[in-house]
């Protein structure tokens, strides 16, 4: 009898511990503790803007167009929605907005087509997803999600890509879709520069106005960074890339590392400029290796490398990053960037909204 009492004892114990294994072993396995903050930052691109070439109508149009971006993620974040899906959403509402260099309204390239690049980046688990060159895709970004939840590859290209694309039920569209007059126009004047072709291939850097030529007429790109209530981030970037670019070239924006990325244990960045620049610094993951590594500040790794690093070389451009405190960092050194953030801090607290184009 004593010998039974004593097995049912062992065996409660053990059941015991066993419950206090697993209830401990969740708080010390997930970092991530649910928040009643959130916090999305967008851009339109960086360098297309010069204040004297524009008009306030022209600023009001961008404005609005940062603004439903901005709600459409914000739709998703309030209601303590993944990060992932916010910088999707966001993402998506500017691809369909022709005001920008992504989606409908993409730059052409030196052949007269749209070939677009998109990429996602997850913080939680370092998951990604790219494509690069398609023509077909109304919505670079979902594909490149796609890539990412429903395939074993991160980047895939051209054909390729729009076949997955194909194959996922994504949407399709004729590229004519995807052509503006505006956007045309710009291929039109970039082809006549072409002069200048010698000085783009050099990875010298240039003299100043030879930069602000080119530049002028050849940027632009969408992306979004969001922190979510439950302290996940993510990170998503969407471009036509670059006027009048040719042999498939690549920018930046679908590379993970360079244009995008995220990580819940430094920060999420999404950037546009000059992609050349932004390879050859590998920006986005170096801000984020001297958050992790170094310490720093995501302000002082990200104005280091915008500031200082990026003009070095002779590049331009900025870019929009939030951390995994909400911190936000927004540097650039063009003229303007296209770009805002929403933000809440706490449960009942104000919610917080900017939108900006050129230096305060
Ligand atoms: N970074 C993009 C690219 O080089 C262009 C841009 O952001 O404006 O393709």
């Amino acid at each position: 009898m004593g010998q039974m009492v004593n097995i049912v004892q062992n065996n409660v114990m053990r059941i015991t511990a066993l419950f206090l294994l697993i209830f401990i072993g969740n708080f010390v396995l997930s970092p991530v503790v649910a928040q009643d903050r959130y916090v999305l930052v967008i851009h339109g691109g960086a360098g297309t803007i010069l204040k004297s070439q524009s008009t306030p109508e022209q600023e009001k149009r961008y404005k609005e167009s940062l603004e439903q971006a901005l709600h459409a993620g914000q739709l998703v974040l309030q209601k303590g929605g993944q990060a992932l899906d916010a910088v999707e959403a966001a993402v998506r509402v500017l691809e369909d907005n022709p005001l920008f260099n992504a989606g409908k309204g993409a730059v052409f390239t030196n052949q007269g087509k749209n070939e677009l690049d998109a990429a996602i980046m997850d913080g939680r688990s370092l998951a990604a997803g790219a494509i690069a060159g398609v023509t077909t895709i109304r919505n670079p970004i979902s594909t490149a999600r796609a890539v990412m939840e429903q395939s074993e590859h991160v980047m895939l290209t051209g054909l390729g890509a729009e076949q997955f694309a194909k194959e996922k039920g994504l949407e399709l569209v004729d590229p004519s879709y995807f052509h503006t007059p505006e956007r045309w126009r710009s291929l039109q004047r970039a082809r006549h520069r072409d002069s200048l072709d010698n000085l783009k291939k050099s990875q010298l850097p240039l003299a100043k106005e030879e930069a602000m030529l080119i530049r002028k007429e050849k940027y632009g790109t969408v992306g979004a960074v969001a922190l979510d209530k439950h302290g996940n981030l993510a990170a998503a970037t969407s471009t036509g890339g670059m006027t009048n670019k040719k042999w498939g070239r690549v920018g930046d924006a679908p590379l993970i590392g360079a244009g995008t990325y995220a990580n819940n244990l430094s920060a999420a960045i999404s950037c546009t400029g000059w992609g050349e620049y932004f390879i050859r610094l590998v920006m986005a993951k170096s801000i984020c290796d001297q958050m992790e590594y170094g310490g720093r500040s995501l302000q002082d790794a990200a104005n280091e490398m915008v500031l200082k690093k990026l003009p070095a070389l002779g590049g331009d451009g900025g870019l929009i990053a939030v951390d995994k405190e909400g911190n936000i960092a927004m540097p650039f050194c063009t003229e303007g960037m296209y770009r805002g953030y929403i933000r809440q801090d706490s449960l009942n607290g104000p919610i917080k909204k900017e939108v900006a184009l050129f230096k305060n």
